[in-house]
């Protein structure tokens, strides 16, 4: 799963999927998961 950080835009990945994160950079809970182009596209509908 990658995820970005809205807190300080620092980005990564880890092995976890779950909603948000800690930012291993500011260590704040901001870190939200990235969705895949699959996913987004499974929203339109
Ligand atoms: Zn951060």
């Amino acid at each position: 799963m990658k995820y970005a950080c809205k807190n300080c835009n620092f980005r990564f990945e880890k092995d976890v999927d779950v909603e948000v994160m800690k930012c291993p950079y500011c260590n704040r809970y901001e870190a939200f998961r990235e969705r895949s182009a699959e996913e987004l596209l499974e929203e339109e509908d």
